[in-house]
């Protein structure tokens, strides 16, 4: 098909999901990045010809909406809203995290849900894609505050969800001590004890790695592509965002590999450090993080030598490597036209859609090596997969056997994107070959039920 057809099939089927689902511009967005890549597979492949397996993949098989009324401190009732999309299920139970903060909206959990269909077909698990979360703002809130939010959030949500069903996790907001109330709030409603979240603490059933998984697994992830070009993590310098649970496996591993960090990231402004995130700095983030603040800043607080650039982003600083490690549409075109100016040779992506549309085309125009997060941060799921598996079993596997899996599966999905994402000139298109190669099983398998 002429190269202009294709373009319009894009645009024509682009219409329609806007028409269908106006106002959620981070859905659309995700939806974009994927049909202008997979549309033309589509139209290579007889077999998928007429079975409408996009218009079915961005159409959430379920969204579930609901209240979540909770009494705060002072006695006040709070009332927040609730939700969980499971996206689809062709390939296994619903699978994908739960985020807390004030920005979650249909269209934010709809574009996660969506990347996690294709993520977790990368991973080659067996884990269809969901997402949920609530426009809770854990900042602030005493701990018996979220415990209260979360069991709330659970007495409606455990009507939905199951090991066999729906298995959510953590995301942003939502970390160890969140999965336990919401864990424990399950088995009381239930009375099951089963694997029906991931992430859980190691004395009820969690995975040794899962907490690292995320950040350990991108670092996995970009030291193969930057191995494409004959270099190592080792000697490089990196910028990360963020100061999380993902941006802090990220630091360790980098460190664990020989490369140098340079700086870390909140809302308020980045940190950089010129003799490099390592040591106990790296347990820094940790306390940051406990600290419920939310601000970088407080790195100064213990290691004054860092400099403190309020309400900026780490992008203009120079590096070899990128690792955009904090939150949705976070890096921009002039953020990448810096990244590019300043001689960065690779762009990981650690969080989900960190890079606006325009960002990603300018890092694959310039023939950066360039991984959508939906393949570079998929160990966080696959070690979730790994933490099902075991509550199946009944036994828990050492962190060198989860470690050497996550590893194994991270070589695996760059594989997979190489395959389908190799240009002419031998240039990887990781956005290509993740969404083609997710992309593939999930339709197999819808071909394979009928329409459902
Ligand atoms: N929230 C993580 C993600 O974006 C992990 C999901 C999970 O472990 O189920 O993939």
């Amino acid at each position: 098909m002429e190269q202009q057809n294709v373009e319009q099939k894009i645009q024509e089927f682009v219409s329609i999901v806007e028409a269908r689902n106006p106002n959620e511009p981070e859905f659309l967005q995700a939806v974009k990045e994927v049909a202008a890549t997979v549309i033309p597979f589509i139209i290579t492949k007889k077999e998928y010809n007429g079975k409408k397996l996009l218009e079915r993949m961005t159409e959430a098989e379920r969204i579930i909406i609901f209240r979540v009324p909770w009494v705060d401190d002072k006695g006040e009732i709070q009332v927040n809203r609730g939700y969980r999309i499971q996206m689809n299920s062709a390939i296994g139970p619903y699978k994908g995290g739960i985020r807390f903060h004030p920005t979650v909206n249909l269209s934010v959990l709809k574009f996660l849900a969506f990347e996690q269909v294709f993520k977790n077909s990368l991973t080659t698990l067996p884990m269809g894609g969901g997402k949920g979360g609530a426009d809770f703002d854990p900042q602030g809130k005493s701990d018996m505050e979220v415990m209260r939010f979360c069991q709330s959030f659970m007495t409606e949500l455990c009507k939905h969800i199951g090991p066999e069903t729906d298995v959510p996790a953590g995301d942003i907001g939502v970390g160890a001590r969140e999965v336990g109330y919401l864990f424990g709030q399950y088995k009381r409603i239930r009375n099951e004890f089963t694997g029906v979240l991931t992430g859980k603490g190691l004395a009820y059933g969690g995975s040794l790695i899962r907490p690292e998984a995320t950040g350990y697994g991108v670092v996995y992830f970009c030291e193969q592509m930057l191995r494409t070009i004959g270099q190592e993590v080792a000697g490089k310098t990196f910028t990360v965002s963020g100061f999380g649970n993902v941006a802090w496996g990220v630091v360790k591993k980098i460190n664990q590999l020989g490369g140098k960090v340079l700086t870390i990231s909140g809302p308020d402004g980045y940190i950089y450090d010129e003799a490099g995130i390592s040591g106990d700095k790296i347990d820094a983030l940790l306390e940051l993080r406990a600290s419920g603040n939310n601000r970088a800043e407080d790195y100064i607080l213990k290691y004054p030598e860092a400099k403190f650039f309020a309400g900026k982003r780490p992008w203009e600083v120079k590096c070899d490597v990128a690792i955009p490690a904090a939150t949705q549409n976070e890096l921009n075109l002039d953020d990448a036209k810096n990244l590019v100016a300043n001689g960065v040779i690779c762009v990981t992506e650690a969080a989900n859609m960190p890079s606006t549309l325009d960002a990603i085309n300018y890092f694959l125009d310039n023939k950066i090596l360039f991984s959508p997060g939906k393949a570079s941060n998929a160990g966080g799921v696959a070690t979730s997969g790994l933490e099902m598996t075991q509550n199946s079993i009944r036994l828990n596997w050492s962190s060198e056997e989860v470690d050497a899996r996550l590893k194994e599966i991270m070589i695996g999905i760059h594989k997979a994107c190489r395959d389908y994402g190799k240009e002419g000139d031998g240039y990887v298109n990781y956005v290509k070959g993740a969404n083609i190669a997710g992309f593939v099983k999930v339709a197999e398998a819808m071909l394979a039920q009928g329409v459902v």
